[in-house]
């Protein structure tokens, strides 16, 4: 079942696009399948989780932290986390700085943007974020690799306004690496697409999809 669903899943994506396994509640066995079938990125949101699972799973997991992160819960990811996909304050960025020169890691991370038409507490807007790329604060941050953007899309059915929040990320993740990264080619990441929308994000250029529910079913809360 979750090889057969990886399989597919990874037929429909596009050679620039790579899926990220969530399997956030999900047990290590249910993820030892997914790897058996050949899945090696996985992302998980809560940290105490992720700790436990990239203790007990192969080291030649590519772990992705996708959830809201605290400040004082970087410390403990920082030694292995591939990619943190929701940075959404300055601050945030701040704390994987200094996580990551006492590593000695430069830690790669993605700008939350917010798009959806719900209220939420996380994530820059568009403006918000091309205006803190401005202000140019992040070229001083050594130990952290800014390499794209990421989003979730309103939660809604209306395919109509999650064809616009994608566009609007699109657009927004363009002109970043327009005006701030134009000789930088790891800025290069578009994370959008869930198990609901992740064909409508893949129109839109999404470079990782982050698909739990299809893969390895609902979740047991
Ligand atoms: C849980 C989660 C997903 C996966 O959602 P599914 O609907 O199960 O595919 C994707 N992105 C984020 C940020 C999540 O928290």
């Amino acid at each position: 079942m979750i090889a057969d669903q990886i399989a597919r899943i990874t037929s429909e994506l596009p050679a620039n696009c790579r899926l990220v396994a969530v399997s956030k509640f999900h047990p290590a066995e249910a993820l030892m399948e997914a790897y058996s079938a050949g899945q090696r990125i996985f992302g998980e949101s809560h940290v105490q989780e992720l700790q436990a699972k990239h203790e007990a799973l192969p080291s030649d997991i590519e772990w992705h932290f996708i959830g809201h992160l605290q400040t004082n819960k970087v410390k403990y990811i920082a030694p292995y986390v591939s990619l943190i996909h929701a940075v959404d304050t300055p601050k945030l960025l701040q704390e994987i700085e200094k996580q990551g020169a006492k590593v000695g890691r430069r830690i790669s991370c993605l700008l939350e943007l917010h798009v959806a038409e719900e209220e939420s507490k996380y994530g820059f807007s568009p403006e918000e974020c091309l205006e803190y790329l401005a202000s140019g604060e992040w070229r001083q941050l050594a130990h952290v690799q800014i390499a794209g953007l990421m989003c979730m899309a309103t939660n809604t059915d209306d395919e109509s306004r999650i064809d616009r929040d994608f566009e609007l990320a699109r657009h927004t993740f363009d002109e970043a690496r327009n005006r701030f990264f134009p000789d930088d080619p790891a800025f290069c990441e578009l994370s959008m697409g869930m198990s609901h929308d992740y064909k409508l994000a893949l129109r839109h250029g999404a470079t990782l999809v982050r698909i739990g529910t299809t893969i390895f079913g609902e979740r047991v809360y």
